[in-house]
């Protein structure tokens, strides 16, 4: 059984004395075995990091971006393998790994252009013979905790920009799917990284509270559930650490009766099933206003009888897997729950069968109607490939539904009315919006963030908060005096 260590200074790590099994969600198959980092290790892998830091912060950053470009052309040559290794741990289709590898790619690119990024801003004679200027610098060793679900595109929002901005990195994957982020290691060495600037560590619990509470630990970017982004946020900020934590979501699409309905709905079946549900910014709610219900599901019915589930390395394939057995069980809840508080239960997923794969952990479509705002698939995050549609008299009753939601991270609206785009963005307590546009996720050189419970922190992810967030600025007031000596002031200094 092979069992997938850690990537410290450059080299794999012998195997912890703990792992965890990794299946592949297709077959249930007991694919490898992951090591699970302890305090020590974790503590070791910081050390190496900090050494790195006095090197790398004074390599010039044009010299820290020419890595990047290597790395990038790199990950384009290996694309396709490495889309293997995340439909094989993952489950998504194949095209959809690459997708998220090109996301990924595009914060690489964003921070490729760091020597311009990281200028500071500086102002002549601020006062008689005196200048003043403000530069960024890193920080020193950071840490990333990621997500199952995006186990390539959510490392790039964290790790190009840091590296580039001169800190040294430690990235901690999801334990259910580390190969990609390993081979992600390998790359980067290839690259020209010197050893010790990117390190993997792969674990549980005990590998982030180690990262969460090291005194040479300087900033945290996690990504995840919220209950565990609460946790990370209030932890890590307690050991004076600068955090930003994103966490779940409850995505809306509010559906005008004006909208262009064959769009919408093709719109809708990526953003609701496509990864099997399992993306943050995944569309799980329809707020269908007015009378346009009846319409959007004699729509919606005979394309989601129509996909096709299935292993995510079979080419036609448009849905895979849930990622283990667990997910689906909590999945499967959530659809009983549903039908037992009264929501009717147009598509039921639970009855698919996927031939000669009976122990995959798959889950067909569920479609629910007449959800109300007091059921558990309303409120909470489900994950999985489960639309629900709320019946809404009209727009503000929508807007407000979507207000008073505790979660923030994305949605849309679809319409042919301006006015009511316009709206719809300026008043909607969301941190990402689109306007016909189902998965509105911003470009790398924008930034990534949700409102309400959905990210905790001040900054929102890659593009220009990215680079807010991996550097601190410092701001340097001189002058040379020449023959005269500065008096002594006893009174606060002002400009003269
Ligand atoms: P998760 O919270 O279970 O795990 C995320 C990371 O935290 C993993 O690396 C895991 O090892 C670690 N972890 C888990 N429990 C922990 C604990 N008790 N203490 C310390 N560390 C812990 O999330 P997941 O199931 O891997 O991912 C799915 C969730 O991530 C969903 O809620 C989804 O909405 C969210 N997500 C959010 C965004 C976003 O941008 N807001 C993006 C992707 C995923």
């Amino acid at each position: 059984m092979h069992t997938i260590t850690h990537f410290v200074n450059g080299q794999h790590t012998p195997a912890s004395s703990r792992v965890q099994d990794i299946f592949d969600p297709a077959t249930g198959e007991h694919s490898s075995q992951v090591s699970l980092a302890s305090e020590a290790e974790v503590g070791e892998a910081i050390a190496i990091a900090k050494t790195a830091f006095e090197t790398w912060s004074q390599v010039t950053p044009l010299n820290r971006a020419r890595v990047l470009f290597k790395f990038k052309a790199l990950v384009e040559l290996h694309m396709d393998e490495m889309a293997q290794l995340i439909t094989r741990e993952h489950g998504k289709v194949l095209d959809d790994a690459k997708g998220e590898i090109i996301r990924g790619l595009e914060v690489v690119e964003f921070a490729c252009g760091i020597p311009h990024l990281l200028k500071g801003e500086h102002t002549q004679q601020v006062g008689g013979g005196v200048d003043s200027w403000s530069v960024n610098q890193a920080l020193g060793v950071v840490a990333g905790i990621a997500p199952f679900n995006f186990p390539v595109m959510v490392p790039m929002w964290m790790f190009p920009i840091a590296i580039a901005c001169g800190n040294t990195f430690i990235m901690k994957p999801s334990e259910k799917d580390p190969s990609a982020v390993m081979r992600i290691a390998q790359l980067l060495k290839e690259a020209g990284l010197p050893d010790g600037v990117f390190n993997v560590i792969n674990g549980d619990k005990e590998a982030v509270d180690s990262l969460l509470t090291h005194k040479d630990v300087q900033a945290i970017s996690f990504v995840g559930s919220t209950p565990v982004a609460e946790y990370i946020y209030s932890t890590a900020s307690k050991y004076g650490k600068r955090v930003q934590a994103l966490g779940g979501a409850k995505n809306h699409m509010l559906l005008m009766p004006d909208a262009d309905l064959d769009q919408a709905v093709s719109a809708l079946m990526g953003a609701a099933y496509g990864s099997a549900g399992e993306r943050c910014m995944a569309i799980s709610v329809v707020l269908a206003v007015s009378d346009v219900g009846d319409a959007l599901v004699e729509k919606l019915l005979p394309q989601i009888q129509s996909l096709k589930v299935g292993n995510g390395l079979t080419p036609e394939i448009e849905m895979g897997p849930l990622i283990s057995k667990q997910h689906l069980a909590k999945v499967t809840q959530y659809v009983e729950a549903g039908v037992q508080e009264g929501a009717a239960l147009l598509v039921d997923g639970r009855k698919l069968s996927v031939a000669s794969h009976q122990q995959g952990y798959f889950l067909g479509a569920c479609l629910f109607d007449h959800v109300t705002p007091e059921m558990s698939i309303y409120r909470e995050e489900i994950f999985g490939p489960v639309l629900a549609i709320m019946r809404v008299k009209d727009y503000p009753t929508a807007l407000e539904l979507i207000n008073q939601h505790e979660f923030g991270n994305g949605t849309a609206i679809f319409t042919q009315s301006g006015e009511a785009a316009r709206h719809f963005c300026h008043h909607v307590q969301v941190g990402m919006v689109g306007v016909n546009v189902p998965i509105p996720v911003p470009m790398a050189f924008h930034s990534f963030g949700g409102w309400k419970r959905s990210l905790f922190g001040p900054l929102h992810m890659h593009g220009p908060d990215g680079v807010r967030f991996y550097t601190k600025r410092k701001a340097i007031t001189a002058r040379w005096p020449v023959g005269k000596q500065i008096q002594t002031e006893f009174v606060m200094p002002t400009m003269k």
